[in-house]
């Protein structure tokens, strides 16, 4: 174990049956909490069954052991329960094998089958492995089957050996295999949904801070659970009213004949956390609090009584949760509208907007399966409703508004699985134009949030709208139609020329797919069609045209292979004379589902979308504008594609990484810089090397002579036989706007008059130079990652060189890279052409542009301290790649497992602390 120990933190997390625990590390203050455990709460022979055989003296030993004063070869962690300690876990480095160590767990005999070893586990494997343990071992008595088990159930890979009659268990760290991973998932969404569970199907609810006042958040709550019909037991809780709104009224939690599993606060703010603490004593699961503008102080106490007593939290500045299922009917939300029942899911962060879109789907006829306002988003988030919804049995179709994000690693994780079951679609919220101007480095620059964030949702598979119009739009489509090919070739009529036309150019604008109809359909148009009607895309029918020959025309396309969708347009004319002459009935009297989606535009159209209702009673969505229609299909084409790849793995790592190495580098420069700063050159290259970078040689020469004898060994090595001279100080920008860059220097005279004229210009901030041979000329690229303490690492690709800026074209995916990051990240480039040989020019090595995109990726993930690296220009050519300017920046930071499972800590709580 290094010297240089990395404490866990506090972190909260979910037992399997959903309970909250604390995992924090043993201290010598835990003395008596620890004797307690391994001499009360556990009978002889689970003591006997302990990992390490058992002895009399085993508590002692323990106390003594765990709870001395801290040494850097023990990592014990303990997991607590309302205060209470129910088990342990602890890793100590054998004695000569510093990268080994011994592992112990206990767990109260009472929370046995939980996952409290479990969750010990993963917590103490993640502290291990940053503490540099590749390998814990344990002695486990052979028939004890329970410990076996959870290290089979802890999803790393075990080997056993035995040992003079014991099983010897030995648990390699350095593999971080997806498989673990994909257990550590499985265990958390369980734990997740058990949770939830008291939330989202309560079977009893009480709403604190009924008021007796009409039109009251509070008393408006309690009536709408009534009227829906709510099929559980519903209590009002307030101390100053015997009945409130005709139902009874209890003057405290204490005095309900039940406990509720959920409690919806309606209480003003100052109220928020006396009550809170008052539910989770009660022993009620879950809080929907309604109050808006806690303070610090409050929201730590509301926080901290939510964890302590194992309550999951909605909000605070929720408008309230909706469950549809006839089974529980709960609709504890004082919005407008009655959600309908469906299988919509549907999360939003502004209640505002959440009131705006539970209209907008109840207007149109999209039903809710559950509805929650996230509000504040202290605890349930996007993620745990995602999950929710992948497994309700009724959901099919997700629909978020977030305007941020607690962890999106463990979201995009999540999206990525959901997105192959059901859509999820998003209103981008939050875009801004304004990029980090003045960052010190191109990647900086390039990656703003909104970067970030589209590079989220287009690696999660999430459809991303820029509207709530448009995500309304796009959700009527989904929900009702089934998904174009990923070609998505659109069949355009109208009964009127004109708005065919404007639907064509909506179809090219959303980047759809322009469709040539082959000559047998036109052919058949021909026939079923009136004359003068254009029988090639866009389809004109003519105003003439009769439902029965529009249907037909539009069966002929349904039908065709060449046909991936349908966009059907019509106007009213005045040649209807009845309903039956109407060409809509066209389209309700044909079948409302088909081979290809179909979408109609009736441009009369007072709502912008709404739903036809067919003769089958299917529905066809219809719109009154052509751009929202072929947007929607744009956005249903790009599921489609989505669908058709397969998850892609992550890069793995190339040969030649060697992240301890660069972790020590990096740990040094903190230790000797704990603010963080731009390493220098010579670091650079260090760093570099170790994950096998492919840098240009610099060599860093203090004064001229050192630099004309710099350019002598260097100019072999330079393309006709040239050296390039930049000037350095620390903390420069960019440097060639300043002119501090020379190539192509030839001479020692002409080395001799650059280094004199950096000298005269730069003055004393010149604290040397650096000499480089002059590489080949090739394509200049910009490689970069940028380390977002929010979104974690993001790579970014572009054209690059001393005209990044004016060309303004890059591409951008959040670390790690997968393989399929790495094949689309140089193809979607504008300047791609250029990349994969352009007009009889060659391809430049794309592989080994690939094969840098792999390293940075594996450089950022493995080191959080990374700030911001930036390769610009790396050159590339047919014969491979070189990077001529690099630049580094580090900041002191804890690691950050994305993976690992713990409940959020919203920094408005981060205040009060657990006791
Ligand atoms: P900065 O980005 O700080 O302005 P660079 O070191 O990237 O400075 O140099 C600017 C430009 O000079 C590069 O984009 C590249 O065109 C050219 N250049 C720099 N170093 C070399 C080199 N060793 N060989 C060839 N060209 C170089
Ligand atoms: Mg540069």
């Amino acid at each position: 174990m290094s010297t240089a120990q990395h404490l866990p933190h506090t972190v909260e997390a979910l037992l399997a049956d959903g309970t909250t625990v604390t995992i924090r590390p043993i201290g010598p203050a835990d003395r008596a909490a620890v004797l307690d455990l391994h001499a009360e709460r556990m009978s002889d022979e689970s003591r006997r069954m302990r990992f390490f055989g058992a002895s009399r003296q085993a508590p002692q030993l323990a106390a003594d052991r765990l709870c001395a004063a801290p040494r850097p070869e023990l990592l014990a962690l303990g997991a607590w329960v309302g205060g209470e300690l129910v088990g342990e876990a602890d890793c100590e480095s054998v004695q000569g094998r510093p990268d080994t160590a011994e592992l112990a767990v206990v767990v109260a005999d009472d929370w046995h089958h939980r996952g409290v070893a479990t969750l010990l586990l993963e917590h103490l494997v993640h502290a291990a492995r940053q503490n540099g343990i590749r390998a814990v071992e344990a002695d486990t008595l052979a028939g004890n089957l329970a410990v076996h088990r959870v290290f089979t159930d802890l999803g790393l890979p075990v080997h056993r050996h035995l040992e003079q009659g014991e099983v010897r268990v030995r648990v390699p760290l350095d593999e971080t295999d997806e498989h673990y991973r994909e257990a550590v998932d499985e265990r958390g969404r369980r734990a997740d949904i058990a949770s939830l569970a008291a939330l989202l199907r309560p079977a009893s609810v009480a709403v604190v801070g009924a008021s007796r006042r009409p039109g009251s958040v509070g008393q408006s709550v309690l009536l709408k659970i009534r009227q829906a019909g709510f099929t559980g037991q519903l209590w009002a809780v307030n101390p100053y009213a015997a009945e409130v709104a005709g139902e009874a009224a209890y003057a405290s939690l204490g005095t309900l004949p039940g406990i509720p599993d959920l409690a919806v606060l309606a209480v003003p703010p100052i109220a928020v956390a006396g009550a809170a603490e008052e539910c989770g004593q009660a022993g009620v699961r879950a809080l929907v609090v309604l109050a808006s503008g806690l303070d610090a102080h409050t929201a730590g106490q509301l926080m901290h009584a939510c964890r302590r007593h194992s309550m999951r939290l909605v909000g605070p500045n929720s408008l309230g949760i909706a469950q549809t299922d006839p089974a529980i009917r709960l609709d504890a939300e004082f919005g407008a509208v009655w959600p309908l029942p469906g299988s919509a899911g549907v999360a939003v962060q502004s209640g505002g907007v959440g009131i705006a879109l539970l209209e907008r789907l109840t207007w149109l006829g999209i039903g809710v399966s559950s509805f929650v306002s996230l509000g504040d988003k202290y605890d349930v988030s996007g993620n745990d409703l995602l999950q929710w919804w992948e497994s309700d049995g009724s959901t099919d179709l997700a629909l978020l508004h977030l305007e941020s994000f607690g962890n999106p690693r463990a979201f995009s994780r999540t999206a990525r699985r959901v997105t192959r079951r059901f859509p999820i679609l998003t209103v981008d919220a939050g875009r801004s134009p304004a990029g980090r101007r003045g960052a010190a480095s191109h990647t900086a620059a390039a990656a703003t949030p909104t970067v970030a964030r589209e590079a989220l949702f287009r690696q999660a598979g999430i459809t991303a709208t820029r509207s709530l119009s448009e995500l309304v739009d796009t959700a009527a489509l989904l929900h009702s139609q089934p998904l174009p090919s990923t070609r998505c070739a659109v069949a355009v009529v109208s009964n009127a020329g004109g708005v065919g036309i404007l639907a064509a150019d909506a179809c090219a604008d959303a980047g759809l797919t322009q469709l040539e109809l082959p000559p047998d359909i036109t052919a058949e148009l021909r026939e079923l069609l009136p004359d003068g009607s254009a029988t090639a895309n866009p389809v004109d029918t003519t105003a003439a045209v009769r439902p029965v020959e529009l249907a037909a025309c539009l069966d002929t396309l349904a039908r065709s292979r060449a046909v991936d969708a349908l966009l059907v347009c019509l106007v009213p004319t005045a040649l209807a004379t009845g309903p039956h002459d109407d060409p809509v009935r066209a389209l309700l009297d044909g079948p409302a589902r088909r081979r290809v989606p179909v979408a109609a535009v009736l441009l009369s159209q007072e709502v912008p979308v709404r739903y036809l209702t067919c003769s089958d009673g299917g529905r066809i969505p219809s719109y009154a504008d052509p751009q929202a229609a072929a947007r929607a299909l744009a956005h249903a084409r790009d599921r489609a594609h989505w669908l058709t790849e397969p998850p892609s793995p992550e890069a793995a790592p190339p040969p030649g990484c060697d992240p301890r190495s660069a972790r020590h580098l990096v740990e040094a420069f903190l230790a000797a810089n704990p603010d963080g700063g731009w390493l220098d050159p010579a670091l650079t290259v260090e760093l570099f090397d170790c994950y096998g970078l492919p840098l240009t040689i610099s060599i860093w020469v203090p004064d001229e002579h050192g630099a004309v004898v710099a350019a002598q060994s260097l100019r072999q090595l330079g393309h006709r036989g040239e050296v390039v001279l930049k000037a350095y100080w620390p903390g420069q920008v960019h440097k060639s706007t300043l002119g501090a860059v020379r190539t192509g220097l030839a001479t020692d005279g002409q080395v001799r008059e650059i280094f004199r004229e950096f000298t005269e210009r730069f003055g004393r901030q010149l604290t040397g130079v650096v000499v480089q041979p002059m590489a080949a000329p090739g394509l200049e690229l910009l490689a970069g990652v940028v380390q977002d303490r929010v979104f974690g690492p993001l790579a970014v690709l572009g054209l690059g060189g001393t005209a990044t800026d004016v060309l303004d074209d890059r591409t951008a995916r959040l670390a790690p890279l997968t393989e399929r990051d790495l094949a689309t990240m140089v193809t979607e480039l504008r300047g791609s052409p250029v990349l994969l040989g352009h007009q009889g020019a060659a391809a430049v090595d794309v592989a080994a542009v690939q094969d840098v995109l792999a390293r940075i990726s594996h450089l950022a993930t493995d080191l959080p301290q990374l700030a911001e690296l930036d390769l610009n220009p790396l050159i590339a050519r047919p014969d491979g790649v070189l990077c001529v300017d690099a630049r580094v920046r580090l900041e002191p930071r804890g690691s950050f497992d994305p993976y690992l499972r713990r409940l959020r800590r919203p920094a408005a709580a981060e205040e009060v602390r657990e006791p």
